[in-house]
């Protein structure tokens, strides 16, 4: 099945679980797939595209400059401070910012760059995110620094048994409380849940692209 089929099929899903499609922004997770998926994408008009490792994306921004595919990239992973001098001339927003010293280094290499906090509520700490009572503090200390704080963002609970709805209704109200428009959660599986929850941004791959062929470290 191409990705124009399935995204076909994805704003299917959108739409039943509640959502306007043309008002829920797609960001493609490219994660694990080679600079093809990123190509056809961007032919299908999906502009937004999700990458959760350095190296992995910058290979990514190297091998696409010399093609019209022009994605906004948005960085999604675990973000170690020492990678966003490099990632700053190409990230146009930074999903996964859950501290205050890596806001304090994205406001230093890219001055006013939107972010999304990411917040966790599943118990998954391997995942990142800040906890749900620091995020107030932590969204004022990057206004602080400059930045444009957009949102929040989250990632569902890995358990399929566990039902994600909860988590994610927290974060939108959470948003609201802060006033902030955007929230960004709903992968794959959960996505239905997200947009019934109030999501503005999703963040399928394996919907879009199919089974990812490499396995990946986690970390990084
Ligand atoms: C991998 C990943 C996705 C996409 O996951 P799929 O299950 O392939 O849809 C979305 N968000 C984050 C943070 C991810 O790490």
């Amino acid at each position: 099945m191409s990705v124009a089929d399935r995204l076909v099929e994805l704003r299917g899903r959108i739409a039943t679980a509640g959502g306007e499609p043309g008002r829920i922004s797609i960001c493609a997770v490219t994660k694990g797939h080679d600079v093809a998926a990123v190509e056809e994408a961007c032919a299908c008009g999906l502009v937004d595209v999700g990458e959760n490792y350095a190296q992995e994306m910058l290979a990514k921004v190297q091998a696409l400059a010399a093609t019209a595919a022009e994605p906004r990239w948005h960085f999604i992973g675990r973000l170690q401070r020492n990678k966003v001098k490099a990632l700053a001339p190409f990230v146009s927003l930074w999903q996964s910012v859950d501290r205050p010293e890596l806001g304090a280094a994205i406001a230093r290499h890219a001055p006013g760059a939107a972010v999304l906090v990411q917040v966790a509520v599943s118990d998954d700490v391997g995942k990142g995110g800040c906890p749900e009572s620091e995020v107030p503090r932590l969204v004022d200390a990057l206004m602080t620094d400059g930045l444009d704080v957009r949102g929040l963002m989250t990632v569902g609970p890995t358990d399929p048994w566990v039902d994600p709805r909860p988590g994610f209704d927290a974060v939108r109200l959470l948003a609201d409380s802060l006033s902030l428009a955007e929230v960004s959660m709903g992968m794959s599986r959960d996505l239905e849940a997200a947009v019934a929850a109030g999501a503005t941004i999703v963040r399928p791959g394996t919907a879009l692209f199919g089974e990812r062929p490499r396995t990946h470290r986690s970390g990084q």
